[in-house]
């Protein structure tokens, strides 16, 4: 059996260890963070996930926890409007993670890397392994100390976005604006969120014209988000995020292999990262159950990965907006965020 260890015990970690158990494999996941703890968002999972969901028994309880989104051709919501926290939860149960444990530096046994060192409760410990997946999200430890290359392309606009912990009667909305961002709200049962693109300001310039001047322009765009907008009571309760694309061009590297955020960032416009880090774990997953070495594991992962991720990566509609976005003459008033 191929010892695995998993670093990182978010959505794409969590899944890939159950999936792996549901093979007959034993993997070790190391989070640094401690039990139940994940960053609240408004999340739709999107149906690339759908396939890892219903393996592990948990597809029909994501729907029945949130609200479908849309019917594909095979009869099922092309996603599903859902409380984060609930998936993480479902994710977790009856997987045993070594919460609190940071990996700190890889093992190496010439070019190959053999093991992690991890730092937690009770000091420092090495731990062999004949593969390490980088299941550590965008900023990823692993794939640095791995030397594997991550290009990171800033995207030059902005969002504000507003994440209510009250019920909305409202699904979906979305919209383009003149210049190509996007303005959108997310309804689940327990939940809302509302988000809009600006221009790439700082935080402090975003945030410094009256609060409802920002609401009206909100609704003005998108009546739909006006349920989640009315209830935005300060500047604090908005985050405001620039975001940026990353592509790896290798994905593993003899003794590493990069999953999820970690091998892969998409635009805000794109709302399939989970999606496609969760198809990473689920092929992940079936290369390590049928090889009987890391290498070769991870030669078939790719093989299978790269023609379902690369189309992603490079259609991306984020890399139209890399480089100053031109604004559209008669451009209207609530379009240009902070007002001049
Ligand atoms: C605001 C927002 C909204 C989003 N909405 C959607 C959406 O609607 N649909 C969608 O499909 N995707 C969405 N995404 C993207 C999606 O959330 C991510 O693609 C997904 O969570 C990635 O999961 P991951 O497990 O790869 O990484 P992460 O969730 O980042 O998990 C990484 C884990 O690794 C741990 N870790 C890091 N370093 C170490 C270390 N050295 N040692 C041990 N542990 C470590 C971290 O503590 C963390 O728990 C959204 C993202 C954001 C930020």
């Amino acid at each position: 059996m191929i010892r695995t260890v998993i670093v990182g015990g978010g959505m794409v970690g969590l899944t890939l260890a159950r999936l792996l158990r549901a093979r007959g494999q034993d993997p070790l996941v190391l989070e640094r963070g401690p039990a139940g703890a994940y960053q609240p968002r408004g999340f739709m999972l999107g149906y690339q996930g759908f396939d890892a969901f219903e393996e592990l028994g948990l597809l029909a309880r994501m729907r029945a926890a949130g609200r479908d989104v849309g019917k594909g051709p095979d009869g099922r919501p092309v996603g599903i409007a859902v409380d984060v926290g609930e998936v993480m939860r479902a994710l977790a149960e009856g997987v045993p993670v070594a919460y609190g444990r940071s990996v700190v530096a890889l093992l190496r046994e010439g070019d190959r890397v053999t093991g992690v060192v991890t730092e937690g409760p009770g000091g420092r410990a090495a731990i062999g392994a004949d593969i390490v997946v980088a299941c550590d999200g965008r900023a990823s430890p692993v794939r640095a100390m791995a030397g594997l290359e991550a290009e990171v392309h800033p995207l030059d606009d902005a969002y504000l976005t507003y994440l209510s912990d009250v019920p909305t009667r409202q699904l979906f909305g979305f919209r383009y604006m003149s210049d190509g961002g996007m303005i959108t709200m997310l309804g689940w049962p327990q939940g809302g969120t509302a988000s809009r693109r600006i221009d790439r300001v700082g935080r402090e310039a975003a945030t410094a014209p009256d609060l409802e001047r920002f609401r009206a322009g909100f609704i003005e765009l998108l009546p739909e988000a006006e349920e989640v907008v009315r209830r935005i009571r300060s500047w604090d309760e908005v985050r405001y995020v620039e975001p940026a694309l990353l592509r790896c061009p290798r994905w593993w590297t003899p003794g590493v292999v990069v999953i999820g955020d970690s091998a892969h960032v998409f635009g805000p416009d794109t709302g399939v990262g989970a999606g496609i880090g969760l198809q990473d774990a689920h092929a992940l997953a079936e290369a390590i159950a049928r090889e009987a070495d890391a290498d070769a594991a991870c030669e078939r992962y790719v093989t299978w990965r790269e023609p379902a991720v690369r189309p992603y990566e490079r259609l991306d509609p984020g890399w139209s907006r890399i480089g100053p976005v031109a604004a559209p003459p008669g451009r209207p008033a609530a379009e240009v965020w902070p007002p001049r």
